[in-house]
């Protein structure tokens, strides 16, 4: 079956209404993605796949959750790339809204998810998360989704939207995915791309660092590089998380604490 494209809520609710017709008690996936794919967004498609009856991707790099202009400029798109991943995985519909449509003219209404939004990442990107928290509640109102689909690799994120889910009284089971890495362990990340190859050999110090577990061994092997945090947090599971910044990279990871969650690899 061929992936089909939508732009609008109503196209959305067109198509989804016909693939979900007859099929009662069917459940809906959403896999909500900024694009530029790889393994890490794979995967998380694979298992909506695997769980749910209809398979919806959305694609919108949301200018709200980003601080500089310079990172929402430089953010990677190649939207045809991503129709074909997420075909290959046989999703049903990708969701690729114009900016003026998630943001129209006059657009003021904000979800804060005051605390858990504001440490961390928080303290380093302010409004960040007020970004990712706003445009996941209008996706979630839009394509109403049985199961939305996250992955580890953003553990604060995660925390957020399950406060989100549990404040708004949303019905809507949060499936979380491991961390897929690399062969050098560095995590998928669309940022990767923008690393030169001797920056991208520093930054491999980061997921060497956290695989210790230990926040003090870990700000040791960190020496030499910028980092914003190191820090053990009580999250769901519980991670040891960092992030550092390589020239005008910034990139963050976590590994849980626990053994349970060990990660996949690409
Ligand atoms: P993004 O397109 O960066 O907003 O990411 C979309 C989803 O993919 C988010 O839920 C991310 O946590 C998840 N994701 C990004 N990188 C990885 C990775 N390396 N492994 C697993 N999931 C990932």
């Amino acid at each position: 079956m061929t992936i089909k494209l939508v732009t609008t809520a109503a196209e959305l609710h067109a198509e989804s209404g016909r693939l979900l017709m007859h099929k009662h008690g069917a459940s809906q996936g959403l896999v909500p993605t900024m694009g530029a794919f790889h393994a890490g967004h794979r995967s998380l498609i694979d298992a909506a796949r695997a769980e749910c009856d209809v398979v919806v991707v959305s694609i919108f790099v949301n200018p709200a959750q980003f601080g500089e202009t310079t990172d929402l400029s430089a953010y990677p798109r190649d939207e045809q790339h991503d129709l074909d991943v997420a075909e290959d995985a046989g999703a049903d519909l990708a969701f690729c809204p114009a900016v003026t449509a998630m943001y129209p003219p006059g657009f003021q209404t904000w979800v804060e998810v005051s605390e858990l939004g504001s440490i961390l990442e928080g303290v380093h990107r302010p409004g960040h998360f007020r970004g990712v928290a706003t445009v996941c509640l209008k996706l979630f109102n839009v394509v109403r989704p049985d199961v939305a689909y996250f992955g580890q690799k953003d553990a604060q994120q995660v925390e957020v939207i399950r406060r989100l889910l549990e404040d708004l009284s949303l019905d809507i089971d949060l499936r979380v995915l491991p961390t897929v890495r690399d062969a050098d362990g560095l995590a998928l990340s669309s940022r990767n791309e923008l690393l030169s190859p001797e920056q991208r050999q520093l930054v491999l110090a980061l997921p060497r660092a956290l695989a210790t577990k230990d926040p003090q061994q870990a700000r040791a092997q960190l020496d030499g590089l910028e980092v914003d945090y190191v820090a053990v947090v009580p999250f769901d599971p519980p991670v040891l998380a960092a992030a550092v910044r390589v020239g005008a990279v910034r990139l963050i990871d976590n590994v849980p604490m626990e053994e349970a969650h060990e990660h996949a690899t690409a």
